[in-house]
């Protein structure tokens, strides 16, 4: 039946009117994440020599980020790289251990859960990358920074969004994104037994911080996020929701199937 959800009384009053069947949302951070990388990284291996001039590596002020890769796209044209060589060599970035496993379960799955992806990284990548996997259907909406490739050749990407909050970069707000995918659901009947948020980067505390104590944020252990979730605790100021470390997509899927059982 139904579960308290534990945010807005109304909501839960809501949920027990419109739907009490149990949908869980796993929302997904990418790089480093579901594949193993940094694509924004990986790009440069189509560069010449496989690498960047000083005069672009050092020109990427904190905060933005987006600006920074427009001018790698920029000196990638100006070298002659083609959209055909990047996809060429995007698609070959691997996925992080036990991840396609975990993306075949939820697939199997998309009745219990809805799946999204929250990137920095943009449109055009993410979009590549998915469909050489024959993921892109696992995934109910992707939001990252949109790009494209110009008339001339050349790609180009643009800030997500604009958003007020003094946490996050200047073009993404993950947990703004976040809070209007579950508002817009709820608007639609759906309210989530319980989100799920796995990552591993600085930006993706802003999000987990949203979660509330049904909630699980999943960190990836040794990286950023989880170093950051447990100096809260010992400020004594711990998040809210429940923190279930991983280290493969093994475990993540382990937990998925727990979830469902109960
Ligand atoms: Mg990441
Ligand atoms: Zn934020």
């Amino acid at each position: 039946g139904p579960v308290m959800c534990g945010r807005w009384c109304f909501r839960c009053l809501w949920r027990g009117i419109s739907s009490s069947t149990m949908k869980f949302l796993l929302a997904f951070d990418f790089d480093y994440t579901l594949i193993d990388e940094n694509s924004d990284t990986w790009i440069v291996k189509c560069a010449p020599e496989e690498k960047l001039p000083i005069g672009i590596k050092s020109s990427y002020k904190k905060g933005h980020w987006t600006e920074y890769m427009g001018r790698v796209f920029i000196y990638l044209g100006d070298n002659g790289v083609k959209e055909a060589e990047m996809k060429r060599t995007m698609t070959t970035i691997p996925f992080t251990t036990g991840m396609t496993d975990l993306l075949g379960f939820i697939g199997m799955n998309k009745e219990l859960f809805d799946c999204i992806i929250i990137s920095d990284s943009n449109t055009v990548f993410i979009d590549w990358i998915l469909r050489a996997g024959n993921f892109h259907r696992v995934f109910d909406e992707v939001f990252t920074n949109p790009a494209t490739f110009s008339d001339t050749g050349y790609l180009t990407v643009q800030n997500f969004h604009n958003h007020s909050c003094a946490e996050c970069p200047k073009n993404l707000c993950k947990r703004k994104v976040l809070e209007e995918f579950v508002d817009k659901q709820l608007q639609q009947g759906v309210n989530y037994t319980q989100i799920v948020y796995i990552g591993d980067g600085g930006n993706d505390l802003c999000p987990v911080k949203f979660l509330k104590k049904n909630d699980t944020a999943m960190p990836r252990q040794g990286y950023t996020l989880e170093k950051l979730i447990s100096q809260m605790s010992q400020d004594l100021s711990p998040i809210e929701c429940s923190v279930l470390v991983w280290s493969s997509g093994i475990e993540i899927l382990s937990y998925l199937k727990i979830l469902v059982k109960e």
